[in-house]
């Protein structure tokens, strides 16, 4: 089966089928406005062809009842790779993006991993999931990969990002590398436009036309989509929203100016206060020496009710919503979704995001507001196989 070889129409048929199928004849009457004669040669041909197949009957109160067509999912695999500051995620999906292998790799390439150690540990990864699933290496249609932004994308390449320029992270040709070590075709974008488009595609935000994605961790990466369309800065980073000033006078930030949101919201910033916090003295449950504080305690302190640890995730949540309360404002996306280890393990940052944004926004009360994506920790990974899957089919999302 090669998806490449359909014509525009067949194209257009096999995609509406492998995001909303099974679907009748009818309902593909009704969206694309074909003759019944041009649908039923399209639908041949794509049967012909192996890359689709009547999947049953639907149910029907009385008559004939009608049939279903589909794509046939397992056809093909796609690989989505995640490479964040802190671990690596890899995930071999099907065609409809559901994964059906998947391997968190704790590779902490901030401190301990070069890119051609985290080349290797994706690669030895990927093929166990092939071997222990009997997915063979001909069913791969290619690798996806969300990486933290910027990334140039029509080489390939990592760019200059804060704190991942340890162990030369930087100007690495990772596409380059990653297709010689897996064998197939490989494209690399930013994580968070992967993670958007996963949410917009086949997430809780496919019924909406303009969705945001932010995932708070160590950086603040933010993407949307907007009418369709994927929004990109001209210099296609995905940490702008991070840098966006809500105090002139106040913290420096590493990019020389003052009061950027990530100064207040991020992982280190929130560890920072902690830390300067218990070495003053304030009484809180967490063991840990204070410079080996991490967000992981946390997160852990403040479920068991730690003032200190549930005091500094509140206060970075307040400010992180002013921030948002400015991007919704300007943007005035349907729905935001706040993603990332920072909402996933702690309820505090999130809702006193939402709060203050809510508070903050002007005239965007119709914002809706979800905590963490819809795959989970692997909301990126899928995102990266998604963004593969487009690029590859030539959709113009992905440009
Ligand atoms: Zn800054």
């Amino acid at each position: 089966m090669d998806l490449r070889a359909l014509t525009g129409d067949e194209k257009e048929v096999f995609l509406k089928l492998q995001k909303e199928g099974p679907l009748t004849k009818k309902a593909l009457l009704e969206r694309f406005g074909y003759k019944p004669s041009t649908l039923n040669r399209i639908l041949a041909s794509l049967a012909g062809r192996g890359a689709i197949a009547a999947t049953g009957q639907e149910e029907s109160s009385g008559g004939r009842k009608p049939y279903l067509f589909d794509i046939k999912p397992h056809e093909k695999y796609v690989i989505g790779i995640d490479i964040s500051r802190t671990y690596i995620y890899a995930a071999v999906c099907d065609l409809k993006m559901n994964v059906r292998a998947s391997k968190m790799i704790y590779g902490l390439p901030l401190t301990g991993y070069t890119p051609q150690n985290a080349v290797n540990s994706v690669s030895e990864a990927i093929a166990g999931l092939l071997d222990s699933f009997s997915i063979s290496a001909a069913d791969i249609l290619g690798a996806g990969v969300g990486m933290v932004g910027p990334v140039d994308r029509q080489t390939g390449t990592t760019g200059e990002v804060e704190s991942f320029r340890y162990n030369n992270w930087s100007r690495v040709p990772l596409r380059d590398m990653l297709e010689k070590a897996l064998g197939c075709t490989v494209y690399v974008d930013n994580g968070s436009c992967a993670a958007v488009l996963a949410e917009y595609l086949y997430g809780s935000g496919k019924s909406c036309k303009s969705i945001s994605y932010f995932n708070c961790e160590v950086g603040i990466r933010s993407a949307s989509v907007s009418s369709g369309v994927l929004i990109r800065g001209a210099k296609d980073v995905e940490d702008a929203f991070s840098h966006t000033t809500i105090n002139s006078e106040g913290e420096l930030c590493y990019c020389g100016r003052r009061g950027c949101v990530r100064c207040y919201a991020s992982t280190p910033a929130i560890s920072e206060n902690v830390r300067r916090r218990i070495s003053a003295g304030e009484a809180s449950i967490i063991s840990a020496p204070p410079e080996a504080i991490n967000y992981r305690h946390i997160l852990a302190a403040a479920g068991k009710g730690d003032a200190v640890a549930s005091e500094e995730l509140r206060r970075a949540g307040v400010l992180f919503g002013v921030g948002l309360a400015n991007y919704v404002t300007l943007l005035d996306p349907e729905y935001v979704i706040i993603d990332g280890p920072l909402v996933l393990e702690s309820g505090i940052f999130f809702d006193s995001a939402v709060r203050s944004a809510k508070e903050n926004a002007y005239a965007s009360s119709r914002v809706v507001f979800k905590k963490g994506g819809s795959f989970g920790y692997e909301t990126i990974a899928v995102g990266a196989a998604a963004m593969y899957f487009e690029w590859y089919m030539g959709s113009p999302i992905v440009k």
